[in-house]
């Protein structure tokens, strides 16, 4: 059999901001771990984000859509989000775009206390904020779907109409209850507002309950998204996988990067199991610290741990999170974190611990 490690294709979006900034760092540290252990990444650049659409009017090219269905295992993406361009249709066209054209219908978002010193809870400590989040990713309030009518006027009305479909719920459900067995995991929260929103929601609770029958070894439980959002911070402990719709899922996870030490800390994956999956820190493209060399790189780090999950390579994951919890230990951390650390200087530490 051949020595050669297989392929595996990346695409890498820096996009706009500090999004090229931490994404050159989860690269150096997926090539460290590429030539320790063989795996055969290889890295294309694409030129697209804010730049690029105020030079040539470019968002994304509907063959480079194709071509990373077709050909690529994974998308690397940095941050979207530019003032010159505050209808940020380009953001909208990659980030939403990949996610509905990709077919990517899970988000997942860990929910991870790493050191306690980075909680803003009360004797919080790593064994209490250990989670995952389901979110789903492909429909909900995010299609778009709606209208304006007598727009600016004083009789205007204007509908956001939230699609669920039994597919949808029921793979992102299924997803969720699948990790969880996976990982040995105890339970699974659902999360909606079934009390105000009678018919989508009570979809969701019908596919539940449904599906959770098939796994009696794993603990069911629902809570309304308010309930959640007072549970997270009253008694975190209690989660292990909560799966929610799109708009829940958007909000919620922000909480929990709270919780987990705040924006720079936290990855998430858009994930299509079996195909093409994108990767990207939780965090924005923070305009006011692009440029200067002090954007925390630990959660584009920790994202593309994630990555190398979706490649095969979950033991490489482990490693990235505790190379991560090492520095964090450690205080070898950028400003916001309060330590004295440059972003370059973070991912030397992670890469030397590696
Ligand atoms: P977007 O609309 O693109 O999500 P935003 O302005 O709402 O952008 P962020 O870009 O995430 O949100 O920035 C929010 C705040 O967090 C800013 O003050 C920013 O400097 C800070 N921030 C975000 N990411 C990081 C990071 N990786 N390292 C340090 N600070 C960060």
């Amino acid at each position: 059999m051949s020595q050669q490690a297989a392929n595996k294709k990346i695409a890498v979006i820096g996009g706009d901001g500090i999004g090229p900034e931490v994404v050159a760092e989860g690269i150096r540290v997926l090539t460290h771990l590429d030539r320790a252990h063989n795996i055969g990444l290889q890295f294309e650049h694409f030129d697209l984000g804010a730049d690029r659409y105020l030079k040539d009017g470019t968002t994304m090219p509907p063959e480079l859509m194709q071509r990373l269905a077709d050909t690529f295992d994974a998308i690397f993406l940095g941050a979207l989000g530019d003032p010159r361009v505050p209808s940020n249709v380009h953001a909208k066209d990659i980030l939403l775009g990949s996610r509905f054209q990709l077919d990517l219908f899970i988000n997942l978002r860990p929910i991870k206390l790493l050191n306690s010193r980075y909680c803003p809870l009360k004797d919080a400590g790593p064994e209490d904020i250990n989670m995952v989040v389901f979110r789903e990713n492909t429909e909900g309030l995010y299609t778009g779907i709606g209208g304006q009518f007598k727009r600016g006027t004083a009789d205007e009305v204007a509908l956001e109409t939230e699609m669920n479909t039994r597919k949808g719920v029921e793979r992102i459900i299924r997803a969720a209850f699948a990790y969880a067995k996976k990982h040995g995991l105890k339970s699974v929260c659902m999360s909606d507002k079934a009390n105000a929103m009678r018919h989508g929601h009570d979809l969701w609770q019908r596919v539940f309950a449904e599906v959770g029958e098939e796994y009696p070894g794993i603990e069911t439980f629902h809570l309304y998204v308010d309930v959640l959002c007072m549970e997270l911070v009253r008694a975190p402990k209690r989660f292990d996988v909560i799966v929610t719709n799109n708009l829940f899922g958007d909000i919620v996870t922000d909480l929990g990067a709270q919780i987990q030490g705040g924006i720079g800390l936290a990855a998430s994956g858009n994930i299509h199991p079996g195909q093409v999956s994108l990767f990207e820190p939780v965090h924005g493209s923070a305009p006011d610290i692009a440029g200067k060399g002090i954007a925390n790189p630990l959660a584009a780090i920790l994202s593309a741990g994630m990555m190398l999950t979706h490649l095969g390579h979950a033991d490489l994951e482990t490693k990235v999170i505790a190379a991560v919890k090492g520095c964090l230990d450690a205080k070898q951390v950028t400003r916001e974190l309060g330590g004295t650390l440059n972003t370059t200087d973070v991912t030397n530490a992670v890469i030397e611990r590696l």
